[in-house]
């Protein structure tokens, strides 16, 4: 286990995606000494790749998103991942639920009238809700709403419209066949990381600002916060003096909820090629999405979200399957269910380290995001996903706004009238 030091030119709180790029980018700087604290006995926070049945699966982030422009996509394949290329069917596949072709096209037309209306609505002065660009009883109204506990882990009435079309997609999605996790896992070795170390207190009282963990006291001259907004809201993490700003802010951007139920699956569907999506329901909000032998494997991947989500993270993992058997028996016939059988399930919510699965801007806070991520001094900076002024809720969004504010606390060191706290050659020896 990384040792603590007593004192650092930079501090990073949090090892998740932004805090990892952070790090990479301070350590570029051969003479600024770093430490990561991070609460968790591991790193990479809501990015983690598990492997029960031997192959991965990712509990948090697992496609690259805007994978054509996502830095982390030309990382991954010179690190010597699997890149998977095939591209999802997010919104062509009403027709493995029941829905005829004509149906399915008007779901399309639908979503592009919607994104639309959503782009004129932006355009407004007042911000609204993404429900308020329904139409009153629309046939599609439930399935709309369930994509948005997909998309933002909320229901539309809960989501800003203002924030949603400031959200860039290429619409180029790729997956790691070693798992997304299993990148930022590489992407952390030799990092100096404190595991274990939650900060609970972030004094910036004094010329030098004092975090208190749980494993002792560290000084640092700068510090970059990359933990979620949960934590900042909720001052499971407190600064002192206080910041009034970035607890409105963060409390104007929480993480919903999304969570996956991963289950292992012997032999074929029968009429289904491999690597398939279906919604379990295009009548209900309650309803889940399901990728079938996702990349070829013996498996399906459940994903959830919003107040359906919390319900089910509540109940358990053997209602959660329940009812994903009951969704996909309805769909592929009685006999997949004895092929079935739970492998792993997720409870974003009830992490006390995450608290949510990512975050979205309630109506009338856009603007929020660059609230949170303003340096305050010229001292503390602030990255994580909620941060990223365009790739908000993803893995990318946040390695982007890590390095971001590195570069910030750099920049601020050098602007200093002394030198760093402790200069170093390089601070290799830290792990
Ligand atoms: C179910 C699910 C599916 C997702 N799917 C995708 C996807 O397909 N593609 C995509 O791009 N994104 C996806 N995401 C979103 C993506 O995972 C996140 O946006 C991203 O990983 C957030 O990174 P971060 O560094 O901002 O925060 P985090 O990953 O939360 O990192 C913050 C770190 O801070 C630590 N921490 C918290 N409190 C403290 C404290 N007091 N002291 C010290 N450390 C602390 C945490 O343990 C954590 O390690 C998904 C997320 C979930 C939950």
């Amino acid at each position: 286990m990384t040792g603590l030091p007593s004192e650092v030119d930079v501090a990073v709180i949090g090892a998740g995606a932004a805090g990892i790029g952070a790090a990479r980018r301070l350590r570029q700087e051969g003479t600024v000494s770093v430490v990561v604290l991070e609460a968790r006995d591991r790193v990479g926070g809501r990015v983690h790749t598990i492997a029960p049945a031997g192959f991965a699966l990712d509990r948090g982030a697992e496609w690259l998103h805007s994978a054509d422009r996502n830095p982390l996509s030309p990382i991954a394949g010179s690190l010597g991942f699997s890149v998977h290329r095939r591209p999802p069917e997010w919104t062509t596949r009403l027709r493995r639920s029941g829905e005829t072709i004509e149906a399915e096209a008007e779901w399309i037309a639908l979503r592009e009238a919607q994104s639309r209306a959503r782009r004129q609505a932006a355009a407004e002065p007042a911000d609204r809700s993404l429900a308020s660009l329904l139409s009153p009883g629309g046939r599609w109204n439930p399935l709309l709403d369930a994509t948005s506990t997909w998309g933002n882990g909320a229901e539309l009435e809960r989501v800003s419209v203002k924030d949603n079309v400031r959200y860039e997609d290429s619409g180029t999605n790729w997956r790691l066949g070693e798992g997304y996790g299993r990148l930022f896992k590489t992407l952390a070795e030799g990092l100096p990381v404190a595991r274990e170390a939650a900060v609970s207190r972030v004094d910036h009282r004094g010329r030098a600002i004092r975090l208190e963990t749980a494993r002792g006291t560290v000084t640092a001259a700068r510090v970059i916060v990359t933990v979620p907004t949960s934590i900042i809201a909720q001052e499971v993490m407190r600064f002192d003096p206080p910041l009034p700003d970035k607890l409105v802010a963060a409390a104007g951007l929480p993480l919903g909820v999304d969570d996956k139920l991963f289950i292992s699956l012997e032999g074929a569907v029968p009429g289904c090629e491999h690597d398939i999506y279906l919604v379990g329901s295009t009548t209900s909000r309650e309803t889940m999405s399901y990728q079938l032998r996702p990349l070829d494997r013996p498996a399906i991947y459940c994903f959830f979200g919003g107040r359906f989500a919390a319900a089910l993270q509540r109940e358990g993992e053997a209602v959660m399957f329940d009812f994903a058997a009951g969704e996909l028996t309805r769909l592929l016939g009685s006999e997949i269910r004895k092929r079935m059988a739970p492998l792993a399930s997720t409870a974003w919510q009830r992490d006390p380290w995450a608290r949510g699965s990512y975050s979205y801007a309630l109506p009338g806070h856009a603007d929020d995001r660059a609230v949170l991520a303003a340096p305050v001094d010229d001292r503390l900076f602030f990255a994580g996903e909620a941060c990223s002024p365009n790739f908000f809720s993803t893995a990318h969004g946040a390695w982007l706004s890590g390095i971001a504010a590195a570069e910030a606390a750099l920049a601020s060191l050098s602007r200093l009238p002394f030198p760093p706290l402790h200069p170093r050659a390089n601070n290799r020896g830290n792990h």
